[in-house]
């Protein structure tokens, strides 16, 4: 065992390839340098934002996860009481479906490894006393709140909301859809910094074997054949960053976590070992492209002009970098994937974010769609004076006790009607934030697209999949199992944790 092992510590392997006994033998080693071992209720956290065909590099591959977990029972010794993996998806989307589209189910079955889906047990209210926090409470999936050793699986990608998403992003998944879509706006750096008093992982893992550039849910493969693990959260981060050649200290919801105590982003404080330098690793991510490109600039030589100015709350920034914006570059880089007419049948609209002052170059028949509570314009379109209105609701009036779910056929509902019925030159979309789901559902109504949830084979198993997790709901609930459970528990209380280890 490493004498430093309770200092940050991040160890860059190399990886050839997605063989389960090649990266079981890489994470086994990883585990013994940093001195873990699993303990007590063990729950594996991947990165399944999005799976299937379409969606290859967007999750952590099941190769790489069923590694990991061989790797963890290898270091077990007779200590621990469950090994399970829990994820919340993207939203709307059911998270048994990921794990099927994902090939993990035939995985978690050979290896006798429990199967979480955030969504459908009991979620936790975890209380918040930090200063400079969003809220006082944040509500979590009971098996999060109850891991005694968590173990963290991110993918390595590029975000176009906070730049990158490596190990603290992946914290956007312990939340159900209810309570991952509160603060998800211009505040989201913030919300995911909260995010970290839930929980911090004895052991972190990225499958950056191949990564994924430019965007979340449909990045470009990106090889650089490697495994990263430590035992830190913002250290781990800040050497993931330093490998793209990014500051750590210009990404938000690490520089914050950093200063609120949770660990060192500064690199002479952590330790790097492995098989790979930081040198030859930058060397091997050179030329990885990040995500975070303004909207206006994304859509520029397509059919869609886009306009943003600034959201509430403007001492914050000029940008709603983690909301609308962000939310419908994505929108169009899933619908281009499964409508490969996209581009060609989109017509002509412009799209408006925030407080925009300028004009908007809108001829007749252009459809202008003003998205978001606080997408707010006054002025002429066409011949007609428009004067639209911020309806935005201050965050201290979203109680996360009452958060609603949304479900996903209620919205086709609400936005199909919206816009089919809508026949004058602009539409607004309320929402803080409209999300990814919404904004392609407004894209297919605007556009005449393919509808990617009425896609073939995709249809059939996203309603077997939504209906069972409706089902279970039901069957909880006439149990008597509560859907959310109020109450405490430890975890959010008392300071950051900073390195790992559990047994050694
Ligand atoms: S409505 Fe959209 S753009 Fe405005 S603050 Fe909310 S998430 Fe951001």
């Amino acid at each position: 065992m490493d004498p430093n092992a309770e200092r940050p510590t991040v160890i860059i392997r190399h990886c050839d390839s997605y063989d389960v006994e090649t990266i079981r033998r890489i994470v086994r080693e990883g585990l013994e340098e940093l001195g873990l071992r699993p303990t007590g209720k063990t729950l594996l956290k991947p990165n399944l934002v999005a799976a299937g065909d379409l969606f290859e590099h967007a999750h952590t591959r099941v190769e790489f996860t069923e590694g990991v977990l061989l790797a963890l029972r290898d270091r077990d010794q007779g200590s621990v009481t469950e090994l399970a993996v829990g994820e919340r998806c993207g939203i709307t989307v059911p998270t048994r479906m990921s794990y099927e589209a994902a090939h993990y189910n035939p995985m978690l079955k050979k290896l006798d490894v429990r199967r979480y889906c955030f969504e459908e047990v009991p979620q936790v209210e975890i209380p918040l006393t930090h200063p400079g926090r969003l809220r006082d409470y944040l509500f979590t999936p009971e098996p999060v709140a109850q891991a005694d050793f968590f173990v963290n699986c991110p993918k390595f990608k590029a975000h176009p909301w906070t730049t990158v998403t490596f190990s603290m992003k992946n914290y956007i998944g312990i939340q159900d859809d209810r309570h991952r879509l509160i603060d998800h706006d211009h505040r989201l750096n913030e919300k995911i910094a909260d995010l970290q008093y839930i929980v911090q992982p004895q052991f972190i893992a990225i499958d950056a074997i191949i990564a994924g550039e430019g965007r979340m849910l449909t990045p470009i493969p990106f090889a650089m054949n490697l495994i990263i693990m430590g035992n830190n959260q913002p250290a781990f981060d800040a050497v993931c960053c330093a490998i793209i050649g990014v500051d750590p200290h210009d990404v938000d919801h690490i520089a914050l976590a950093s200063k609120r105590g949770f660990g060192p982003i500064d690199l002479p404080a952590i330790t790097i070992k492995g098989d790979v330098s930081l040198d030859d690793a930058r060397k091997r991510a050179h030329g990885f492209q990040v995500g975070l490109i303004r909207v206006e600039k994304y859509f520029e030589g397509t059919a869609i002009t886009a306009y943003a100015g600034p959201p509430p709350e403007g001492e914050k920034t000029d940008y709603c970098w983690g909301g609308c914006p962000g939310a419908i570059e994505e929108a169009i880089e899933i619908l281009r994937l499964f409508d490969k007419e996209c581009d060609a049948k989109m017509p002509r609209m412009h799209v408006v974010f925030g407080n925009y002052k300028g004009d908007i170059d809108a001829r007749p028949g252009e459809k202008v769609v003003f998205i978001g509570d606080c997408a707010e314009w006054k002025g002429k379109i066409g011949n007609e004076l428009v004067q639209i209105r911020s309806v935005y609701k201050d965050r201290a009036t979203k109680d996360p006790h009452h958060a609603k779910h949304d479900d996903i056929f209620a919205k086709m509902l609400s936005v199909s009607t919206k816009l089919g019925t809508s026949r004058g030159s602009h539409v607004r979309i309320e929402g803080c934030p409209v999300s990814v789901a919404e904004q392609v559902l407004a894209l297919v109504s605007l556009g005449g697209l393919k509808n990617p949830y009425f896609d073939g084979k995709n249809m059939l198993d996203f309603n077997r999949a939504y209906f069972a997790w409706r089902a279970t709901q039901v069957t909880q609930r006439m149990r008597g199992v509560p859907y959310q459970k109020l109450g405490p528990t430890q975890r959010g209380e008392g300071m950051p944790v900073i390195g790992g280890g559990s047994e050694k």
